[in-house]
């Protein structure tokens, strides 16, 4: 019997076009699939439950659950939510300080994932979304606590600078494109994004200039507030999976933002003059002894309100929109001190690492550990200053012991300072 080609009949259920079935082209000579057959694929990929979803979802979702296989309910598998104490423990392994963060973080953040996981409404309790804001210093560790979180949960995460939003038709990225980041690193893995967490970062930076924002336009800034509310709320928004302008025709990929957790963060500098205006204000007729109480001015950063982020120009859906405020502290010498050698992955223990990959044993010298604090304070370069000055110190190291190979490697005060000078880092510096 002559071979039926491949437009004539589905290789699956031998159905042909005479008995109404639409056959798909195939490059093989003499296969095809009919459409029934190809939808009821599709249905075991589970890729049909979400008719809103575009083709590069679907493509992105039906690749994961390959890639991972599926829960036995037929959905993306998840690990288990750890508990706040273990969130916390495991941020201590790599943040110094700032515990009240890493605390509310922590308790955030589950009660973020528990609420995901809280079955259809029939009490009438809803558990509200609770995203977080963190006000501190840059470099005191907002990005970090926000990252390792990530690292713990294993959900997609992704940091976005508030600066380079702006409202749609401006230069600069639509808003919708830190979704779209979501998107690629959850591999167009739609669901797996909608449980995701966005960093915007620098979000002080996009506070309402002025009182009248109508004299200028206020691009970066107040609409930008606006267009971000919708996210933070929990809406769907039809999002360029290639990001915004450069591929108009794109279809769009549609993302519920209802369970994206958002963190925020902002040096928001000079806050503590208008958190002491309103303590100082609020203080008098309190005291008892008649003058107002004094405090330090890392200690205003403590009393840290919603009222002061309305006061440096946040507006207030936004602020009512981000329920948990925390913030983080100046780190001091000894918190430098302890950033240097105690994270899991402290600068000195990824270059002990290296070294000892090439069979050498670096040791610094406690002398040099406090010498680098020194000139990372003396050049008022924070905990990111740390890194750079180690670099700087270990770079003809790092040339030459791989091929000079000696036992030991020890890095003195004296040593960091001769690398520093050779290397002109005060001129670097400042
Ligand atoms: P921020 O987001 O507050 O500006 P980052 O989290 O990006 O600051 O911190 C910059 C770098 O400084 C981090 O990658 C880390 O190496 C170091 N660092 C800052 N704060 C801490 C901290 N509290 N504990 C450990 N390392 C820190």
């Amino acid at each position: 019997m002559a071979k039926k080609k491949r437009e004539d009949h589905c290789s699956f259920c031998g159905r042909t076009e005479a008995d109404g079935a639409t056959i798909l082209p195939s490059p093989a000579e003499d296969a095809g699939i009919c459409l029934d057959c190809l939808e009821a694929a599709a249905g075991m990929l589970g890729m049909l439950d979400s008719p809103d979803e575009t083709g590069a979802a679907r493509r992105g979702r039906a690749n994961n659950r390959l890639r991972n296989g599926m829960a036995a309910d037929g959905q993306t598998k998840h690990k288990k939510t750890p508990t706040p104490q273990e969130i916390k423990a495991f941020l201590d392994q790599y943040i110094i300080g700032q515990d009240q963060a890493k605390k509310y973080l922590s308790v955030a953040v589950y009660n973020h994932y528990k609420r995901l996981d809280q079955p259809a409404d029939t009490d009438g309790v809803e558990i509200e979304k609770s995203n977080i804001i963190m006000v501190g210093p840059t470099g005191t560790g907002k990005t970090l606590i926000a990252r390792t979180i990530a690292k713990i949960l294993d959900v997609p995460f992704t940091i976005v600078d508030a600066t380079v939003l702006t409202q749609a038709g401006y230069v600069g990225e639509d808003i919708e494109s830190l979704l779209t980041r979501l998107l690629q690193v959850a591999d167009y893995d739609v669901a797996r994004a909608e449980r995701g967490i966005v960093f915007i970062d620098e979000i002080d930076k996009i506070a309402r200039k002025g009182d009248n924002p109508s004299i200028t336009r206020d691009v970066g800034g107040e609409g930008v507030q606006q267009g971000l509310l919708k996210l933070l709320e929990g809406s769907v928004v039809n999002v360029p999976p290639q990001g915004g302008r450069k591929h108009p025709e794109q279809p769009m990929i549609a993302v519920d933002t209802k369970n994206i957790l958002f963190i925020c963060g902002g040096a928001f500098e000079g806050i503590e003059q208008a958190i002491a205006h309103r303590l100082n204000s609020n203080f008098v007729g309190f005291s008892t002894n008649g003058t107002n109480r004094r405090i330090g001015r890392d200690e205003y950063m403590r009393h840290v309100a919603p009222q002061d982020l309305r006061t440096f120009g946040l507006i207030p859906e936004i602020i009512g929109r981000l329920p948990i405020l925390t913030h983080l502290l100046p780190l001091d010498r000894a918190a430098l001190r302890q950033i240097l050698t105690e994270p899991k992955n402290a600068i000195t223990k990824q270059y002990e690492k290296l070294l000892a990959m090439d069979g050498v044993k670096l040791v610094f010298q406690p002398e040099a550990l406090e010498f680098i604090v020194d000139k990372a304070i003396e050049y008022k370069l924070g905990a990111r200053g740390l890194r750079s000055i180690v670099e700087t110190i270990m770079v003809n190291a790092m040339f030459s012991m791989p091929t000079d190979k000696p036992k030991v490697f020890e890095v003195s005060a004296e040593y960091c300072d001769r690398q520093l000078k050779d290397a002109h880092f005060d001129a670097q510096a400042v």
